[in-house]
């Protein structure tokens, strides 16, 4: 419908021949119409075109609310908020209406006085789709009054009024009336609001202060659990399970690359910085292989999972550590080098949760992943009999020290005396500034150490390779 010739009566809404539909049967016919134009649904979602994204698109086809399972960081937020992209641009409500109530047929006592006297004559409004989404996290101090509604204590204490009379006080989920409410980690909401959410869902009314009170709601509902939580019994009240018709299985993103991909979507920029900065992709690489290591450690707990936001805050970290470098060497080109990896403790710790509570073996942890990530890395760009000259000057008796906050200059130096290392940074470097050369030295340095091809020792936070 073109803007300018908007309806805003009930008698003009009529004129224009607009004819409502249910949330359900709006995002199914909207989804169907983006299948066949090949439109994108779910811009920003990673990794699941095969996987997670069709069990939407059958879910939203069927007319079944679903539940996403998954650990954290596995974007479940991101999908249940990107629904919104199959709902219309906006659709007409009684204007003022506190539960977007639907011009032809309203529920709310005041609309419906209101339609009863001003008939043709009542205005309507437009409700545009980002307002139609509303969620929740579930957390045990959530009531029926926050999340459906209460009623005047007052006037239920003087006895006078039938339920119909009352005059509600509208939570959450009327407030998504025509909408998408989600439901974050829907296990631990409480049993007698599950109750309530069900029979609000599926017999179309509530109980609230001993009154039944008949609230025929139109809510697209979806939800997010963590899988043991749904699966551990008595978590979800039984009918509450079966009204969710579809449960999509979310997961970690499968490859590096996705990996990667998210990171770069996700991270933290400043708007104005004047450092130019630069992140080698093997860099991006070793960041991304700490954390599809540390989702198959036996030492880490795996039910509570490794999110893409370790990923993120990892890279995050060592690019600061690099600008920290830049800064006070006065360097002008911030690049992440093997020796700021030891700052990620700070960003990984917090987000793991070990097996055995002991806080020195996290330490160990974390650096034994960062070491197997820079093996598995480097092993992909060199061949192990490429290596062999390389250390040729290191049994002669070559020292190189490395350190994060070392000039990037002081490695040029290493190329001098380590004829063939030159060749070797040019695999994963094509730059000829300093700084990015630094990285690569380091890099490869670290390569021959994780190879047992050189000797690593730490003094007073400097690195030290040797035979
Ligand atoms: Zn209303």
């Amino acid at each position: 419908m073109a803007r300018r010739n908007k309806a805003r009566t009930v008698g003009e809404l009529k004129a224009s021949g607009y004819k409502p539909a249910t949330v359900k049967e709006e995002m199914r016919r909207n989804l169907l119409a983006m299948i066949k134009g090949k439109k994108n649904i779910f811009p920003g979602i990673i990794g699941y075109q095969n996987t997670v994204i069709p069990q939407i698109e059958n879910a939203i086809i069927s007319g079944q609310d679903i539940i996403f399972l998954g650990e954290r960081g596995q974007a479940k937020s991101r999908i249940m908020r990107s629904l919104v992209n199959v709902l219309d641009e906006e659709i007409p409500v009684i204007k003022g209406c506190e539960i977007n109530d639907n011009p032809f047929a309203p529920i709310c006592k005041q609309c419906r006085d209101r339609l009863a006297k001003e008939g043709d004559a009542t205005e309507i409004g437009w409700l545009p789709r980002r307002e139609r989404y509303g969620e929740k996290l579930a957390t045990p101090d959530i009531t029926i009054a926050d999340l459906i509604g209460d009623i005047d204590p007052i006037k239920v204490a003087e006895g006078r009024y039938l339920a119909d009379e009352l005059t509600i006080h509208y939570g959450l989920i009327p407030r998504t009336n025509r909408g998408i409410f989600a439901i974050n980690e829907l296990p631990d909401l409480a049993e007698r609001l599950q109750v309530g959410l069900f029979n609000l869902m599926e017999e179309r009314d509530i109980q609230i202060r001993g009154y039944r009170i008949r609230l025929p709601l139109d809510v697209y509902l979806v939800a997010s659990a963590n899988p043991e939580d749904y699966t551990s019994r008595g978590r979800i009240i039984t009918p509450l399970k079966d009204r969710y018709g579809a449960q999509a299985r979310t997961h970690y993103p499968t490859t590096i690359e996705d990996e990667i991909s998210i990171v770069e979507m996700e991270r933290r920029r400043f708007s104005g910085d004047e450092f130019e900065s630069y992140v080698p992709q093997y860099m991006k690489e070793i960041i991304a292989e700490v954390t599809h290591l540390a989702r198959q450690s036996p030492d880490i707990n795996q039910g509570s999972g490794v999110s893409v936001r370790v990923s993120i805050t990892n890279y995050e970290t060592i690019l600061s550590n690099a600008i920290r470098r830049a800064v006070r060497l006065h360097e002008k080109l911030a690049v992440p080098r093997i020796s700021d990896l030891s700052h990620v403790h700070a960003s990984t710790g917090g987000k793991i949760e070990l097996e055995s509570f002991e806080e020195t073996k996290e330490g160990k942890l974390i650096d034994d992943l960062i070491k197997k990530a820079v093996l598995n890395v480097f092993n992909r760009y060199y061949q192990l009999d490429e290596m062999e000259r390389l250390v040729i000057p290191f049994d002669e008796g070559l020292i190189v020290e490395a350190a994060d906050m070392l000039d990037s200059r002081a490695y040029l130096g290493v190329l001098r005396r380590v004829a063939s290392l030159g060749e070797m940074v040019k695999v994963v470097n094509d730059s000829e500034r300093p700084e990015a050369i630094a990285s690569a030295v380091e890099f490869i340095l670290e390569g021959l150490y994780v190879n047992r091809k050189l000797s690593k020792t730490k003094i007073e936070g400097k690195t030290v390779y040797r035979h």
